[in-house]
């Protein structure tokens, strides 16, 4: 008999992949207490060392460059590429993990299962009041309550449990008025794939195969590039024309086969000499899911949503990635190309709706199983936008528990609560296309910032934390929105209207959005990016408040750094010194903060 265990929470999220990190540490960092449950021994999903699939997102691996999600994500990412330059996935592993660790508001329930839950009808909407979940390992079973619910488990167990109603498969043109759809309905899906990645040794290396991989031929490989040898191919796919979720076994089983007969074919077809010295160093052995049950939103994102570039209103994360939709039977069909991407050069916002269940008031989604066409789920999915909409549900659920609020709807009914929702994520370094800094209690905000030493001084308080490209939709401009500097030091003033008691000072810098950063193993896309601390990044700087040396801070690697002062200070007039980048000329600052 398992040990029974009642655990009590603000916010319960199910599922521990970049959306389910990314909503616990918003959350608990704002003020909410937060059960995160995880079925895996390691957190990340998709992005773990079980699967090791590269987060991409808005900027398209750099082909929309300076459109990289901020806010957490890049938090990870920086401290990723200084603490890991070497690119484990082992280590990245442990940077989430103690990300979550080092939150005390975060219990961290790892190898733990959701397996079903109990619903309430509060005022005639139905509410999750407690999962169930299951740790085999220890013989546990917890009834976790909580106020609030997130699925980020990708297949969307907890919401299927609850009830939510979802979608699956793909919709024809008429459902969604969408010319990329099919002409008829199905079932199909993306399919998974199973990745690898290989080394390179002195001396050739043979490849003994197993007898039951694929066969294949050069002529499976008309449309799928064997482009490299260190890391598998993204194409490797099969599985979506069954159940991604009834049939995984089956699914995991052909996956292995068909990766380990891909690389039987590169290492003793002879088409490939130059891979002699090339072996395998590892094998994923859970297959990589792209598609499977997306949830009914109070607003479902469409083709259209995404080609116009809409920002709503109530926008709370946004996207960029093409809409990138794939063959379901993968490699079955070597004659037809595995995706066809349709690229656009606008971002797009994503409103508040497509995060909330439609008939479950308690229940957000982030991820994969947010409410999208199967045609917007095609751009949505990828895991910087699932990041971005992880932030979003985490600081909307601290900000409902904050404001004793019980049902979503709360946050479409009032205005109030969704510009504070914006402002807070703004102000947590997260991008909303569109929408400036309107904090009425940043005191920088009034101030005058002049500087001798660089140009473009006031723009720290103009609002806006990145350059900005006119591609990106019509409500920009090209424009560099940053006090820079092409020598060292440099300094700016900033002047309150009047002397001011200063709890906290916060800086936001330049950390490279020109170039893609990720943690990938493929040596083709590292090459393009800056492993270790970012080049352009200030690593050494001072602020002084009415002259007086308040924080000297070196070794910096963070784009945002807030400062809280030990004590509150009476003062006037904020001296930023600015005296090393790691490696540039040039050193930008987009934000000056002031509490
Ligand atoms: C081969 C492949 C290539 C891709 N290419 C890219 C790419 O280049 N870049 C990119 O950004 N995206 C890419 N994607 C898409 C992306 O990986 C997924 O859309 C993404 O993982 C979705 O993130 P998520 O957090 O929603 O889900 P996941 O990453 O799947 O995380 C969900 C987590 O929840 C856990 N979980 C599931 N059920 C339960 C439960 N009942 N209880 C507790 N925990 C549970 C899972 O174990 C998992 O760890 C690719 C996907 C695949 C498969």
């Amino acid at each position: 008999m398992p040990t029974q265990s009642r655990l009590k929470t603000d916010f319960c999220i199910a599922g521990g992949g970049m959306a389910g990190v990314c909503a616990a540490l918003s959350a608990a960092r704002n003020g909410a207490s937060v059960i995160l449950i995880q079925d895996r021994s390691v957190l990340g999903g998709n992005a773990s060392s079980e699967v090791r699939m590269h987060v991409v997102g808005a900027d398209c691996s750099g082909g929309k460059p300076g459109a990289r999600e901020s806010g957490v994500l890049e938090e990870l990412r920086l401290e990723d590429a200084y603490r890991n330059p070497q690119r484990s996935y082992s280590l990245w592993d442990l940077l989430l993990y103690e990300k979550v660790l080092l939150e005390d508001r975060i219990t961290l329930l790892l190898d733990t299962t959701v397996v079903g839950c109990e619903t309430e009808i509060v005022d005639g909407v139905t509410h999750i009041s407690s999962v169930q979940a299951h740790r085999e390992s220890t013989e546990d079973h917890f009834t976790v309550g909580a106020g609030w619910f997130a699925d980020c488990t990708g297949d969307g167990r907890l919401g299927f449990e609850a009830g939510a109603d979802f979608m699956q498969g793909r919709e024809d043109r008429d459902t969604f008025d969408e010319t990329l759809a099919r002409e008829t309905t199905d079932r199909q899906t993306l399919g998974s794939s199973i990745l690898f990645t290989a080394r390179h040794y002195p001396d050739p290396q043979p490849f003994v195969s197993p007898s039951w991989v694929r066969p294949f031929k050069a002529s499976d490989f008309v449309h799928r590039a064997i482009d490299g040898y260190e890391y598998g191919y993204w194409w490797s796919e099969w599985g979506g024309q069954l159940d991604t979720i009834r049939d995984n076994e089956k699914i995991r089983h052909e996956l292995l086969r068909i990766a380990l007969g891909i690389w039987s074919y590169i290492k003793n077809s002879g088409d490939h000499p130059d891979a002699a010295n090339w072996a395998l160093e590892w094998v994923g052995a859970i297959p990589g899911k792209r598609e499977s049950r997306r949830f009914i939103g109070r607003h479902i994102l469409t083709e259209s949503d995404i080609l116009k570039g809409r920002i709503p209103a109530d926008q709370v994360a946004y996207g960029g990635w093409a809409i990138d939709l794939h063959e379901p039977s993968g490699v079955d069909v070597p004659e037809k190309p595995p995706y066809t991407p349709t690229h656009f050069k606008n971002l797009f916002g994503i409103p508040v709706g497509c995060y909330c269940s439609h008939n479950i008031g308690n229940l957000f989604m982030a991820g994969r199983n947010i409410s999208a066409s199967h045609v917007g789920f095609a751009s949505t999915r990828v895991m910087g936008t699932c990041a971005a909409g992880g932030q979003a549900v985490g600081t909307a659920v601290a900000i409902l528990t904050a404001a004793d609020r019980h049902d979503h709807h709360a946050l479409e009914a009032s205005p109030n609560l969704i510009e504070a929702l914006q402002q807070r994520l703004l102000h947590d370094d997260a991008f909303l296309p569109g929408l400036p800094n309107r904090d009425t209690k940043d005191l920088a905000r009034n101030a005058t910032v002049t500087s001798d030493t660089g140009s473009g001084a006031d723009r720290v308080v103009d609002g806006i934390t990145r350059a900005l490209k006119a591609q990106w939709g019509p409500w920009s401009e090209d424009a560099a929105h940053c006090f820079e500097a092409t020598t060292l030091p440099a300094c700016l003033d900033l002047t309150l209207p009047k002397e001011s008691l200063i709890e906290t000072i916060e800086l936001t810098f330049d950390s490279g959005f020109e170039r893609p950063l990720a943690l990938t193993p493929s040596n083709w896309f590292t090459a393009r990016m800056t492993r270790g601390p970012q080049p352009e990044l200030v690593s050494h700087y001072r602020l002084r408040l009415d002259g007086q040396v308040i924080i000297e801070a070196s070794g910096n690697f963070l784009r945002k750094r807030v400062h809280r002062l030990s004590a509150p200070v009476r003062g006037s007039v904020i001296r930023i010194e600015l005296l090393a980048t790691h490696d540039s000329p040039v050193a930008r600052l987009f934000e000056i903060r002031v509490y």
